[in-house]
């Protein structure tokens, strides 16, 4: 599917859209050596301020990506954000660094694919 048919708002989307989004967004980040894995989060599972998170082992280069269902419409964006942070820092092991700024940018990327 084209990027743009995934600019406009969704509400109930399924995990097989959510994967193909995923998908996608791993061939324009030049991610094909990983193995994504794209999940709903469970209740509770993220903080409440995030609606979404990822992680990974770079030597498997596997990654696990875990996605509030509440948020679906913004679905397309937190996968951009998150696989933003695989494409960045994937090459180096997972951590946290808690950088506002970091985090702003990556939030603007992600604004700037989807606004295409
Ligand atoms: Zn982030």
């Amino acid at each position: 599917m084209l990027i743009s048919s995934f600019s406009a708002i969704k509400l109930d989307m399924t995990i097989s859209e959510a994967r193909q989004i995923v998908a996608e967004y791993q061939a324009l980040l030049d991610l094909g050596e990983w193995e994504i894995k794209c999940r709903w989060a469970k209740r509770g599972e993220l903080p409440p301020d995030e609606d979404a998170s990822i992680d990974w082992q770079t030597e498997h280069h596997s990654a696990k990506l875990i996605l509030d269902r509440q948020q679906s419409e913004n679905v397309p964006h937190s996968i951009l954000h998150e696989l933003g942070h695989l494409r960045l820092e994937g090459h180096g092991e997972c951590v946290d660094r808690g950088d506002k700024l970091y985090e702003l940018g990556l939030n603007r990327i992600a604004s700037a694919i989807l606004a295409r």
